[in-house]
């Protein structure tokens, strides 16, 4: 009876986290934390650069101590009186990623990261952790913020750039709000970019399980300008003044267009009710980039804007891995073959049964041969994350392996809705 008592005990304590209000905890603004990652392939530090307060939320307000995905780092918030978890989120950056190149066994170099957490009503203490090549989390800084910090600077209340809502599917607090950006976009040029904007919404809507889940996000087009048309290609030796400094050869690969901006991007759109962001860049070479809880950047012109612009909001929004494999690609350390990668949709087979093992028809044989594709559309098929061994596949192909696929694979689609449900119920 005691056990069953203590059994109840624990249930009701869980429910009660489960059913945290966001109310209890935070207003209707969002935090904006501003910091510099640094190090090299061996180390690294991350510093607290700026706090500030943006006048609206528009993230989750459910399951807000809880993580969908683990990420390569993750930011908690804990209330600092009673040291309880009030909320959590998970990301990746383009520091991890440098950390892999051959680069960072030479030389320090710092990158900056910008997080949106809801505005807390009380003192509230803040950690980042960082995943390592083992799966550890980290713990890399952890600061306490008091919300009536006279420091913490206010923006997005005024001179906000020309925006509109090209989708609507409810209210801001019921949804996954997406800034579409214009990057290298002149200001007579912004009829164009809401072209494009229209056509990436378009697109990713032409995916399932997008298609289903109209009425759960809403896109906003923002006109930010650039003083040139068109982004830089260093190779090319073209350098552009643009809104948010991008460029490709990104760790010198050619279609990697990224940029280090970040705080500029953040604060173009302050003011603007946005939780994820894809930035459309203004240039007809093919490349593009995506980072999980960062942002998607992608170019407009080329033929292959329409697959790319799905394929890097598969990476930035919903934290899927890319399923190709080159045996030349600059990032093949990305991944250890012995752990577990927290993306669900490849696998090292470490931990197979945390990722879509249940998805698998019984008798299907693992690994899965490709000349079998057609009797087993989901599998375990060898290469993906970059490596042609060692790192398994969902499916023969998908929107995040090429671009000729017509939609992503079963796996995917099943990743995708679980984060919205998570993000909106
Ligand atoms: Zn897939």
């Amino acid at each position: 009876m005691k056990y069953f008592l203590l059994a109840i005990a624990v249930f009701l304590f869980s429910a009660e986290i489960q059913a945290q209000n966001f109310d209890n905890y935070f207003i209707d603004n969002a935090l904006r934390i501003d910091y510099v990652f640094s190090g090299d392939a061996a180390s690294q530090t991350v510093s607290l650069d700026q706090l500030n307060q943006l006048p609206q939320w528009a993230g989750r307000r459910s399951n807000l101590s809880q993580l969908q995905w683990k990420g390569n780092g993750q930011i908690k918030i804990s209330d600092e009186k009673s040291g309880e978890c009030i909320y959590m989120d998970a990301f990746s950056t383009l520091f991890s990623e440098w950390q892999t190149t051959p680069e960072a066994g030479n030389v320090r170099k710092s990158f900056e990261n910008t997080f949106l957490v809801p505005f807390p009503k009380g003192k509230v203490i803040i950690e980042i952790s960082l995943r390592d090549k083992t799966g550890k989390y980290t713990s890399a800084i952890k600061h306490v913020v008091d919300p009536n910090d006279i420091l913490i600077k206010k923006k997005g209340l005024k001179n906000l750039p020309a925006y509109t809502l090209i989708h609507q599917g409810g209210e801001v607090s019921k949804c996954v709000n997406v800034a579409i950006l214009a990057e290298g976009f002149k200001a007579d040029e912004m009829g164009k970019f809401r072209e494009y904007a229209k056509i990436a919404c378009k697109q990713i809507f032409n995916h399932t399980p997008f298609n289903n889940l109209k009425d759960k996000f809403n896109f906003y087009a923002i006109e930010t300008v650039s003083e040139d048309s068109g982004v830089s290609v260093p190779r090319e030796g073209k350098w552009n003044s643009t809104a948010f400094h991008s460029h490709f050869d990104t760790f010198y690969s050619d279609r990697y267009l990224t940029t280090t901006h970040v705080k500029d991007i953040h604060d173009a759109i302050a003011g603007i009710p946005y939780a994820h962001i894809i930035i459309l860049a203004n240039t007809d070479v093919y490349g593009g980039g995506g980072i999980f809880n960062s942002y998607t950047l992608t170019t407009t012109g080329h033929e292959g804007f329409k697959p790319v612009v799905v394929h890097e909001f598969g990476h930035s929004f919903a934290g899927l891995a890319d399923e190709y494999f080159y045996e030349s690609d600059v990032l093949d350390n990305t991944y250890s073959h012995d752990v577990e990668p927290w993306e669900f949709n490849i696998t090292t087979l470490v931990d197979f049964s945390s990722k879509w093992e249940k998805m698998l028809k019984a008798g299907t044989p693992v690994p899965t041969d490709v000349k079998k594709g057609d009797k087993y559309k989901v599998g375990v098929y060898e290469g993906a994350g970059y490596s042609a061994k060692g790192i398994y596949r969902p499916a023969v192909d998908c929107r995040m392996k090429t671009n000729t696929c017509k939609d992503f694979c079963p796996v995917c689609q099943n990743a995708i809705e679980q984060l919205v449900k998570f993000y909106t119920e």
